[in-house]
């Protein structure tokens, strides 16, 4: 049977690239979409990362479905083993997928979500409510009917507060003109604002690490630019992640590259500093305080990791865990107090499913906080949910992924801080496949090799948290 309920098209919601790849399934399946973007243009997201490398091939940035589409319509695939940057995914991928006649009438730009809810039913009404088509509200007053709701809306917009304790410090928004949204171009768009000036970095994840190493070339450029490298843990080890030994090269070697940066002294680590308040001091700079200590710098630059926005759908009935804001059903999957592998068994379908039928959030925003998604498991989350949708839950159920495997259980260093720095992770030695089989459900996976999935037992053996 069909998900889908009422009148309207499948909504999708964001044009980043899982939106975009569950656009080319539902596409495929012949389901009637719209993908709603509130960016200007496709991946607004990615667009203000275009700078930063990822560390995943090609071969793991490209839906299925996509590159089908885009192979009929003539296009020629990049080298798979190379890494593109943002910038590359948007020009050699995702940018021609929007042009393929199946997607290029059904995307709207500037089109903000700011409310789904269903016709004529809050949250608490029941009699009849499947049958009732969602309402979705855009920030210019329009309004759409939709049958089905893809949530692939992601977690850029929401970054996490500066505060150590996860509310604002004290003073935040009044020193938010000095606060600079993760990952900013310093080395290009973002040069005058760092060069020759001090700035400070917080968090201890993939997004710090970049822009430490690129303020340490900023660094080499220009005179008097000074790095502080402002962090809550008082052990940076796991930042510097699994070198050599991660099955992503390019990953493993940007914690190599920080240490060496940081030994040299060019970047001034302070550790076990938990955030409490900010304020501009005299000189109009912006000072961080954790109790009696400070950090003074001329930008700081809040690498601590994103929240999903589950306000626009508060109207529907989600099933939420209560710490990673994923469904319940994913969170033990993801967790990076259990674990920071940044690799999750096949999942699809029914561990995203939320009391909602016919809502599903998908891509980075079905990670809530956990930082660790990759976009071959919001690729996979994509096809299977759209085959739900479709009413083909044969499809849907064979859920499968292939993911490079990892073996770094002892860093959790991801794009931000959301993992937290007390976070236990996994600090031991890497810990003991115990079963070989076919997906378990709850198990923890390091990846898959032929075929089949090495699942680890649930209690986080050889973790330290
Ligand atoms: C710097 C960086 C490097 C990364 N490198 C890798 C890598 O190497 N390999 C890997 O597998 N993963 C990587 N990731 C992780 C992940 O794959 C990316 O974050 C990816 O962009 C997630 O895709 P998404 O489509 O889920 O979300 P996004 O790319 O965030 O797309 C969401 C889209 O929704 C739009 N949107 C948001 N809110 C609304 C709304 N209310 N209404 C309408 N539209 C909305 C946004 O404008 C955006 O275009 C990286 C992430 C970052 C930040």
């Amino acid at each position: 049977m069909s998900e889908q309920s009422g009148a309207g098209p499948v909504v999708v919601i964001g044009a980043g690239p899982v939106g975009l790849a569950a656009a080319a399934h539902l596409a495929e399946q012949g389901v009637d979409f719209l993908v709603l973007e509130s960016g200007p243009g496709v991946a607004a997201a990615v667009e203000e990362w275009r700078h930063v490398k990822l560390f995943s091939p090609w071969r793991y940035d490209i839906d299925s479905a996509a590159r089908r589409l885009l192979e009929q319509a003539g296009w020629v695939e990049p080298d798979l083993g190379r890494l593109p940057t943002g910038g590359d995914l948007i020009d050699s991928y995702l940018e021609p997928l929007t042009k393929t006649p199946e997607l290029n009438d059904r995307i709207r730009y500037d089109a903000q979500v700011v409310a789904v809810t269903r016709v004529g039913f809050d949250r608490v009404r029941t009699a009849g409510r499947e049958q009732a088509p969602f309402l979705i509200r855009l920030a210019d007053g329009g309004e759409i009917l939709a049958s089905a709701v893809v949530d692939a809306a992601g977690t850029w917009r929401r970054p996490n507060v500066l505060g150590g304790s996860g509310i604002p410090a004290r003073g935040e928004a009044e020193v938010a003109d000095g606060i600079v949204h993760a990952l900013p171009d310093v080395l290009g768009r973002d040069r005058e604002q760092h060069a020759g000036r001090r700035t400070a970095v917080v968090g201890a994840g993939h997004s710090a690490a970049t822009t430490l190493l690129d303020l340490g070339a900023l660094a080499e450029e220009v005179a008097g630019t000074e790095i502080v490298w402002v962090v809550r843990g008082a052990d940076q080890a796991r930042t510097y992640g699994g070198g050599d030994a991660d099955e992503l090269p390019a990953r493993g070697a940007l914690g190599s590259r920080l240490k060496k940066l940081v030994q040299s002294g060019r970047v001034e680590l302070v550790s076990g500093f938990r955030i409490d308040a900010a304020a501009r001091n005299a000189d109009g700079r912006v000072e961080l305080a954790a109790g009696e200590r400070r950090v003074v710098a001329d930008a700081v630059v809040n690498s601590t990791g994103f929240r999903p926005d589950h306000d626009m759908v508060g109207e529907l009935r989600l099933d939420l865990d209560s710490i990673m804001g994923s469904t319940r059903a994913l969170a033990p999957l993801i967790d990076p107090n259990l674990h920071s592998c940044g690799t999750v068994p096949p999942h699809g379908v029914d561990e995203l499913a939320h009391p909602e039928p016919g809502y599903y959030a998908i891509g980075a925003k079905s990670y809530g906080r956990a930082p660790t998604f990759l976009l071959a498991t919001g690729y996979e989350q994509a096809r299977s949910v759209v085959a739900a949708l479709a009413g083909d839950w044969k499809a849907a159920r064979d859920v499968q992924l292939e993911l490079p495997e990892t073996g770094v259980c002892s860093s959790n260093l991801a794009y931000g801080d959301s993992s937290g720095e007390t976070a236990g992770g996994c600090c031991g030695p890497a810990p003991q496949a115990v079963e070989i089989s076919p997906p378990a459900g709850r198990g923890l996976a390091t990846g898959i090799s032929g075929g089949l999935l090495t699942v680890i037992d649930e209690k986080p053996a050889g973790c330290c948290g």
